[in-house]
Parts: structure tokens; sequence; C-alpha cells
């Protein structure tokens, strides 16, 4: 079990209040002004809005563990594209991703040692083939009868090491 602590949270509660002393996106829409959903991994070296000139109200930011086209990707993709304007997805892996570097029996070896639990049969998504997986989420998204038709879907590798992206899935 974990719980909550405080403490643990203090400057971010202080850096919040001076955020919303100067706030200035009072009254913007819900709708991703440019229309894009951009999938991608948590990983803390990518910036998704400054690494293509976004700025806050233009895109739907999809976030998990290297950016895999999971069930709720699929599920904000379904709403996200329906209702919040989005026409365009990028589905967005890296280099360097902790989720490619190990095979799925070391990744969970990893999070048990921190001693976490995993169900029996639990998926983790490493990816052993960074090009098959990449491949694999554009589909699943093309192939989603769940998300609005004529949506485009384009697969990119992010370079952690020069910012670039390389269109890997045209
Ligand atoms: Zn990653």
């Amino acid at each position: 079990m974990t719980g909550g602590a405080g403490d643990a949270y203090a400057d971010l509660l202080a850096a919040n209040d001076a955020y919303a002393a100067s706030f200035a996106l009072a009254g913007l829409e819900a709708r991703a002004a440019k229309g894009l959903a951009l999938v991608t991994c948590i990983d803390s070296r990518i910036e998704p809005l400054a690494a293509f000139g976004l700025v806050p109200g233009d895109a739907k930011i999809l976030r998990n563990a290297g950016g895999r086209v999971t069930h709720d990707v699929v599920r904000s993709l379904a709403v996200a594209t329906a209702l919040l304007g989005v026409e365009r997805v990028v589905v967005m892996h890296h280099s360097r991703c902790a989720m490619a570097g190990m095979a799925e029996p070391a990744l969970r070896a990893g999070v048990l040692a921190g001693g976490a639990e995993l169900p029996d049969g639990y998926d983790l998504l490493a990816m052993n083939d960074p090009t098959a997986a990449l491949l694999e989420d554009v589909r699943r998204v093309r192939e989603s009868p769940m998300v609005r038709p004529g949506v485009v879907v384009t697969g990119w590798r992010y370079d952690v090491d020069t910012g670039r992206v390389s269109v890997e899935v045209p």
C-alpha cells in the first residue's frame, strides 16, 4: 500500500500559488485547436508541446510508459476524435526508451524488485522490437472501430539526444 504524505508536495503547491496568480489560460476551449492527439511516452525528457510549436489548447496529449496504444488510449481517442476536435493522431515512440531497453521478464523483475506486485501474466508491454511495436500501435488506432472514420494516423520516433523526429510509419 502507498499513502499520501502532505510534505512531499509543498514545492508544487507553492509553485501553483504563483501560477494561479498570473493565470492566462482562462476561457480556453476544450477542443484541440490544432486537431491533434499525440500519444507518447511518460519519459521526462520529452516536451510534447514545445517539440512541435504547440501551446496549451492545441492538442490532446496521451502519455503512458512506452507511448503504447492500450485499451485506455483507444478510449481517450474515441472521445477526442468524436467530441474534442481531433482529426489527426501521432503515435510517437522514442530512442533510449526504458520500455524498449529490456525484455518483458527483465522489466517485470525490475518492477517486482521494488516490492510492487503484478498479477500473473500481466503484460507491461516491453518492446523487444521497437519498430514492430510502433507499427502495431499505429495499426491499433487505424483499425479501431472506436476511432472516428476519416481520422489520419502516423507513427514517429523522437530522438531524445537531438530533439528531432523521424517518420517511421507514414
Ligand atoms: Zn519511453
